[in-house]
């Protein structure tokens, strides 16, 4: 009698197990984005030609670009500039498109390569050309995603939130003023903690290189210590500092720039580890506005004269995702793909938002090809 009680506890717990497992898991959804951060340093580590180009005296070997992040291969050099993506995420967490040396390309739909539209077109689902053809700021014609999700899943303005370093963001996150939680640029961020308040108004006294973007330590501090209070559903954390310096030319910035976005990677996933709010019940998509050139002419550069800078990455990590490191030989996929696809991770179709918006990308969800 007691055996056959057992037998039917463990009958009983495989079909719960089961229909639980049919279920996604994500509760939460991530967007990560790192302005311009190209896929030649994301799959290959340090740029040895833009290296030796920036090397005016002495030897590049000596140098302590090449001392800390070079390595025979391309495997071993995106490790050591990328060590917690590359070692940790996308081994045993997620996985990774855009490698073209293996088949897997993915690229922008809008033909322009520059901010505004890679950014509007991942919130939106669509490129709008014939609307956002510059990086002015112009209120998003379109609803974004964030106010989708915000109006799907019934979240207050706390649980909706997007701190990016750059202050177009204040436009392009949302197409009704207001509707979510938006800090970007050196934007003040209201905290009662004392030492966010101090590192609230020191972001205007050590002031950033730029007008318009201020220094991603600040805004990463920002959007964890929102992460910490209020645990938002929807989050999307836009860092700009591998554009920035890229555009001034200075390597040495930009390639510390992307180690330390890994460090903040790092530091953002032990933190959702450390959650029950968050651990297996958060999906995060992690991608970019657009690529740039591929030589040491045009490394610095994007925009409708460099083609090379429609080329961009996408990585996954999903405790509803079985996929592990590299995609290879599959079918492109598109930035106007990221808002569906963020929905599908939640159960929620996008297309009721805009039907006119790429699908959810079919390798991660089965069904009909893109
Ligand atoms: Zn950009």
């Amino acid at each position: 009698m007691k055996s056959r009680y057992c037998i039917l506890q463990i009958v009983v717990l495989l079909t719960f197990t089961c229909a639980v497992s049919a279920q996604n898991r994500t509760e939460n959804v991530i967007l990560i984005t790192l302005d311009g951060a190209r896929t030649q340093e994301v799959f290959g580590g340090l740029d040895l030609d833009i290296l030796k180009d920036k090397t005016r005296r002495g030897r590049v070997e000596d140098s302590p670009l090449y001392k800390k992040y070079w390595a025979e291969t391309p495997e071993e050099r995106r490790l050591k500039l990328l060590p917690f993506f590359w070692g940790v995420l996308m081994k045993e967490h997620g996985s990774i498109a855009g490698n073209r040396s293996l088949g897997s390309a993915v690229m922008t739909t809008n033909r322009m390569w520059f901010s505004y539209p890679g950014y509007s077109e991942i919130l939106t689902g669509q490129a709008r050309d014939d609307v956002i053809n510059s990086n002015d700021r112009i209120r998003n014609p379109n609803t974004t995603v964030l106010e989708f999700l915000k109006r799907k899943l019934n979240l207050d303005q706390n649980q909706v939130a997007l701190f990016g370093s750059w202050d177009v963001f204040n436009w392009i996150g949302e197409h009704e003023e207001g509707a979510i939680t938006i800090n970007a640029g050196h934007e003040p961020y209201d905290h009662d903690k004392v030492e966010i308040q101090v590192l609230s108004e020191l972001q205007n006294e050590k002031l950033s290189p730029w007008d318009s973007v201020r220094f991603d330590y600040f805004t990463f501090r920002f959007a964890m210590e929102h992460l910490k209070t209020y645990e938002p559903r929807v989050m999307h954390i836009a860092l700009g500092e591998t554009d920035d310096w890229a555009h001034s030319g200075d390597y040495a910035h930009t390639i510390s720039s992307f180690n330390k976005n890994d460090q903040q990677l790092k530091e953002l996933w032990d933190y959702l580890q450390s959650s029950p709010k968050y651990r297996g019940k958060t999906s995060i998509i992690i991608t970019i506005d657009h690529g740039r050139g591929n030589t040491i002419k045009d490394w610095t550069d994007h925009g409708e004269k460099v083609p090379e800078a429609q080329y961009i990455w996408m990585a996954f990590i999903s405790p509803d995702l079985q996929l592990r490191g590299e995609w290879k030989n599959t079918e492109t996929i598109h930035q106007n793909q990221v808002a569906a696809t963020l929905c599908r991770f939640l159960n929620l179709d996008y297309s009721e938002n805009n039907p006119r918006a790429g699908k959810p990308i079919a390798r991660i969800f089965g069904g009909v090809k893109e």
